[in-house]
């Protein structure tokens, strides 16, 4: 919206003899134009976020992500020149928020995109929208000046709420809402768009629920919390040894002895899949499936970022499908 209205703006300011010579008319149509050449764009922190809206939005808008690439890992990207460029073009930014993708904050601030949407403001476990408000704030508040340099990752929160439907729900229903607002000339494609998404969110929770059906009581270890939301809604319960996968996500060294406890939980039975994430992994994760390895424990890889030539929802029913196939083993 920022964007468009410096559009108009600019040109009446800085050439005034062009407008007058031309006429209200030129304003007009150019200003149609303009709006309908380029389109409502809409940018996201990562694929994944872009392939759910694809499916939202349909052609009423355009959706471009800043990472595309499977093989990037969101926790420590560096954003480029070319993804401020992406950004300066937004006119509404959707990414998941919570310190997962904060190279987007910087890149929002200088682009002056006034709507922005986060996913873990869908989330129930989220702390609330305190943290959220504080996001942009480089005020005097203290304890927004101590999450300044980790951006506001808060402890102990799962951040990859895209596994979780229930906020991929809330987070669709929000865009839509914000949708009718700012592009309401896309207001049918959008509800035709958001019918699939629910009738595909439908379709996941069942795969979910179906796996919770036939595998109560089995148990899963995560070398990265990436699967958590996903796994916990498939009914299986939590196994993973305390502080390894916290420290795995948070680039850290896992202590010897946390290392020793994860592996011989692995080896002891008390596991039944192992979900690894070797985006973001290192040696100890290759440690902990090898160790799964040898005592023939299912191995599923969850990733950050959705795999090339993959869409949000056929990527979940694999996910899931490869879960349900693990635990049958
Ligand atoms: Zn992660």
């Amino acid at each position: 919206m920022l964007n468009r209205r410096a559009l108009i703006v600019a040109p009446l300011l800085a050439v005034p003899a062009l407008i007058l010579a031309g006429c209200g008319s030129s304003a007009d149509s150019g200003f149609d134009a303009a709006a309908s050449d380029a389109g409502f764009t809409i940018v996201t922190s990562t694929n994944v976020y872009a392939s759910i809206l694809q499916e939202l939005v349909g052609d009423s808008a355009t959706v471009t992500p800043v990472i595309s690439s499977a093989s990037a890992d969101p926790h420590d990207y560096e954003a480029t020149a070319r993804d401020q460029l992406t950004v300066d073009d937004a006119d509404l930014v959707v990414m998941n928020g919570g310190g997962y993708d904060s190279f987007m904050d910087k890149m929002i601030d200088s682009a002056g995109v006034d709507h922005v949407i986060s996913a873990v403001d869908y989330n129930s476990t989220y702390p609330g929208a305190d943290a959220a408000e504080d996001e942009h704030d480089h005020g005097d508040d203290e304890s927004a000046d101590e999450h300044d340099h980790d951006h506001e990752h808060i402890e102990g929160f799962n951040e990859h709420v895209w596994y979780d439907p229930h906020t991929v729900e809330g987070l669709v229903a929000a865009v839509q809402t914000e949708l009718d607002e700012l592009n309401p000339d896309g207001s049918d494609a959008v509800a035709t768009g958001a019918e699939k998404v629910t009738s595909d969110l439908d379709a996941l929770e069942a795969s979910l629920a179906d796996i919770a059906a036939d595998h109560t009581g089995d148990t899963a270890f995560f070398t990265e919390p990436v699967g958590a939301y996903f796994a916990e809604e498939a009914g299986l319960e939590d196994v993973t040894t305390e502080g390894f996968s916290e420290a795995v996500e948070e680039g850290q060294d896992v202590a010897p002895a946390t290392l020793l406890a994860a592996t011989n939980a692995i080896s002891g039975g008390d596991v039944s899949v192992l979900i690894a994430n070797a985006q973001t992994g290192g040696s100890e994760t290759e440690a902990v499936i090898d160790a799964a390895n040898e005592a023939g424990v299912p191995v599923i890889e969850l990733t950050e970022t959705l795999p090339d030539g993959e869409d949000f929802f056929g990527w979940m029913q694999d996910n899931a499908k490869n879960l349900a196939d693990a635990l049958a083993e």
